[in-house]
């Protein structure tokens, strides 16, 4: 849309433009000088020019700095300042820059460089933060020493590597493994430390911890056990072992991302590693586990091989994600968290995939790089490399990560010489495997089966709808995990992968008593959509009998969609026999609590109004609301007599742990408990809130009472109790948006906007609001508008503070094609406003004009 383009288009950046910087900074000293408002940053860089450069221009990115003096091997020059940096006439043979500039981290809201939080320094500089800390070559493939100096008058003063030596006023420290930018840390302030160490396999001593502001100490016990957990699974699994003889890891409370892996820094949003029984629920003890895992496993794959520009991202994180989620899998359960995964795929990468966000895991061209850390680059990533392990084995896999290490540690590496890495060490050609990399879009996969004389021929035909600038696209390689079932529930088959290569193409099993039944794509083994003509009936059998656990909880997802699909459509009444199934399956105490608390988990709404858009349906968000409340009273009406059994029988006795299995256990009891709060009304909500002595059971208590409207004191009395810490409100927050009637999901969140503890300037608690507003299928939605509006509202305002932030949460309204005319012209209005802020940021301009130009 024309008139919502701003007035000076931002540049794009493309991957065919890539060229080398044509120097190689060798060592890198950086000074601090640290004040509030105007912290004074002297940098002293030895450059040597490459040889073999084909671009000698001397570019340093830079923005938002105050430049005071620049120097070339000690002599005073006058560099020509440009849009995003500097450029100056340089010797032709190695020399010394030296620049001093002026910074102002008390005004820096948009938490990107170096910033202050609760009157602590902190860093953040993936991406492109270290631009603002001063003049540099700010691009992942220029890797230097660093050695630090730090002076102010705050107690603890960290940076990257291994301490050099400190005193009154100071300290210093050296990283002496080469490292980009992106991954220096800075952190001083009044900090307490909790320490651990670590012995690795070679008998290195490492000393850890885990620095948080005075009074939260006893909330870094977990996040300690899950680093120690994380460094040996790595040496265990992988081989890899820890290089530096101190890991730190800081909570930092205002924080744009989950965490980042500075090298021997990490710096995390205190969300993802402060966890204790009373403040934190098993979900956040399972995220915290993962993401410290997550950061460290970067050590490896980020740090040491790094990324050669940010089109390349998802070679960083693709595989980091998918390590921390085989890490996951290790300490828990991994049926249990292949299905989590999935659910979470399609709540976030499907829409994108399927959206005007639509881009491929590597991406080509962008014009803000923040815009790109997507449920795309990371989850479908890490799913790339899922079917990557499938199709070469286990022993292949482990063999070519081998030899990646060997080969490219140090670099700073592409897409290209990861998968040569693959070619090399299996003899195996992957060029049309790498369409996944460059192909954006959910392929879906049509199947049709023939059953004659004992043979079972099953029909694969894949197709990719169009994607933004991707019209057409080639078949890919796609592995699908196949089983076969006999009629009387057997496995006659085992899984085994095919390997779809073609537009079309046919699969034989020969010599069967009878006809099978299909159970496809187990452990959901590629990213697509199956498209399959199957009766309820076939559903429920598979949810019955397949021995794959993710094909179980498939097919019981699956029969849970068509029945809401039929009530939406039909006004049908909820499928006897899909709930005559779920009651048994609940009832029965041999299956695992955690898998029975899944299958109980209905679809997201948002994930209905998808299907039936792909149906050629339009979504009406209040009818599919509607049509959840009807399924699920009706559950709890069939489930009556066995409720209070099940609620006593999966209640946990003892103190709290938060292991795998008690949470299990707890996550199936509090969907009992929500099914019981239909029934009483909130009874029993209100005991176990009174009683609850643990946030997962309080939370789950204080959510029933207020889905059934009957929760305002136990509200109120939750606020009291937890009003001074802040990772609890930001729950408060969410919960009363999340649980709230569709027509009144909207005025809940702009009457918790003007809460005396609302904050646009902290991203935990505006997420809180508005990703809990967001994430309410029918109250965003509601026909009213209220809810674009505000959201509009509060990102034009948050504009001005955090473009980063601001811009990821412009997402909400990716989906906005499903709906019917009247809601595309309301947020089309409120797109076509934020569009047409003045002075709005490149981040947002860039997320609305993709949303818009679909
Ligand atoms: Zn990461």
């Amino acid at each position: 849309m024309k008139d919502a383009s701003p007035a000076t288009a931002p540049k794009t950046f493309y991957l065919k433009d890539y060229t080398p910087f044509g120097y190689d900074a060798e060592s890198v000293h950086l000074t601090f000088r640290l004040a509030p408002e105007t912290t004074r940053v002297i940098s002293r860089i030895r450059f040597a020019p490459k040889p073999d450069a084909a671009d000698r221009t001397f570019f340093l990115h830079g923005e938002e700095l105050k430049l005071i003096s620049a120097k070339i091997d000690g002599q005073a020059v006058t560099p020509e300042l440009v849009e995003g940096g500097l450029k100056c006439e340089v010797p032709g043979a190695p020399f010394t820059w030296e620049a001093e500039v002026e910074i102002n981290p008390a005004g820096n809201t948009a938490l990107e460089g170096l910033y202050m939080s609760n009157r602590m320094y902190c860093t953040q500089c993936e991406a492109e933060g270290f631009r603002k800390i001063t003049y540099y070559p700010d691009r992942p493939d220029v890797m230097s020493t660093f050695t630090v100096r730090i002076e102010g008058d705050e107690p603890v003063m960290l940076s990257n590597g291994n301490p050099m030596g400190q005193g009154e006023g100071w300290a210093e420290w050296h990283d002496p493994w080469p490292k980009p930018a992106y991954l220096f840390a800075l952190v001083a302030g009044d900090l307490v430390n909790h320490p651990g160490s670590f012995t690795t396999k070679s008998g290195r001593e490492v000393e850890l911890n885990i620095w948080v502001r005075p009074g939260d100490e006893h909330k870094c016990a977990f996040g300690m056990e899950a680093l120690k957990k994380s460094m040996k699974w790595d040496e265990d699994v992988y081989g890899l072992e820890y290089d530096l003889d101190l890991f730190n890891i800081v909570a930092v409370d205002d924080f744009n991302m989950g965490a980042m892996e500075n090298k021997g820094l990490n710096i995390f949003n205190s969300s993802c590693v402060l966890a204790s029984p009373e403040t934190s629920t098993d979900a956040n003890f399972e995220r915290i586990e993962a993401i410290i895992a997550h950061e460290y496993f970067h050590n490896w794959t980020g740090n040491r091989i790094t990324c050669r520009d940010w089109f390349q991202l998802c070679l960083k994180e693709g595989l980091t994600v998918f390590r921390d989620a085989q890490f996951t899998a290790d300490m828990r359960s991994e049926p249990v968290k292949r299905i989590e995964d999935v659910i979470a795929l399609r709540a976030r990468q499907f829409p994108e995939d399927n959206g005007p966000l639509a881009h491929p895991p590597r991406p080509e061209q962008f014009q803000e790089i923040n815009n790109f850390y997507t449920a795309t680059v990371y989850e479908k990533g890490a799913e790339v490399i899922g079917m990557l392990k499938r199709l070469v084995g286990d022993e292949n896999y482990y063999k070519a990560l081998k030899l990646y290490f060997e080969r490219h540690d140090g670099q700073a590496c592409t897409i290209e010489d990861w998968l040569k890495v693959f070619e090399d060490a299996t003899g195996r050609g992957l060029s049309q495997f790498k369409l996944w990399y460059s192909q954006a879009g959910t392929p879906r996969l049509k199947v049709s089966e023939d059953y004659a004389d004992g043979t079972y021929t099953l029909t694969f035909e894949q197709s990719t709808p169009p994607t933004p600038g991707q019209p057409d696209k080639a078949p890919r390689v796609i592995p699908v995990a196949v089983g076969l079932l006999s009629p009387n529930g057997d496995e006659v088959r085992g899984t085994e992968v095919l390997e779809l290569t073609e537009a079309k193409q046919s699969f034989t099993y020969q010599g069967l008593a009878s006809k099978p039944v299909p159970s496809i794509l187990r452990e959901f083994s590629a990213p697509v959509i199956l498209e399959r003509e199957t009766s309820n009936a076939e559903r429920a059998f598979l949810l019955a009998h397949d021995t794959d656990p993710f094909n179980r909880w498939e097919a019981g997802n699956a029969l849970a969609k068509e029945v809401r699909v039929a009530m939406v459509l039909d006004g049908a009444a909820p499928d006897a026999a899909y709930l005559d199934a779920l009651e048994k399956l609940v009832r029965d105490d041999d299956q695992d609590p955690a898998f029975r608390a899944l299958v109980l988990t209905p679809p997201s709404q948002s994930d209905i109004a998808q299907t039936l858009f792909d149906r050629g349906h339009t979504p009406d968000p209040q009818k599919i609301y509607d049509a959840a409340e009807t399924f699920t009273q009706t559950l709890a009406q069939q489930l009556e007599t066995s409720l209070p059994r099940l609620y006593a029988a999966t209640t946990v006795d003892g103190p709290y742990a938060p292991d795998a299995e008690g949470a299990g256990k707890r996550a199936l009891n509090g969907r009992i408990l929500s099914l019981l709060t239909r029934l009483d009304g909130g009874e029993q909500a209100a005991r176990q809130y009174q009683a609850a002595d643990n946030m997962t059971q309080q939370y789950a208590a204080l959510g029933a009472l207020l889905k059934a409207e009957n929760g305002e004191a136990q509200s109120q009395a939750f606020f009291k109790q937890w009003q001074d810490d802040r990772l609890v409100m930001d729950k408060w927050f969410a919960l009363q948006i999340a649980c709230a009637a569709p027509e009144k999901t909207a005025a809940t969140a702009a009457a918790l906007t003007r809460h005396p503890l609302f904050s646009m300037k902290n991203p935990n608690r505006f997420r809180a609001v508005f990703g809990a507003l967001a994430g309410h299928h029918a109250g965003f939605h509601h026909a009213s508008g209220e809810g674009y509006q505000l959201l509009a509202d509060n990102l034009i305002a948050l504009d001005k503070l955090n473009p980063q932030t601001t811009a990821r949460m412009c997402a909400a309204f990716q989906t906005w094609k499903r709906y019917d005319a009247g809601r595309q012209s309301l947020i089309r209005a409120q797109l076509t406003r934020i569009a047409g802020t003045d002075g709005l940021s490149r981040d947002t301009t860039e997320m609305v004009t993709r949303i818009l130009d679909a």
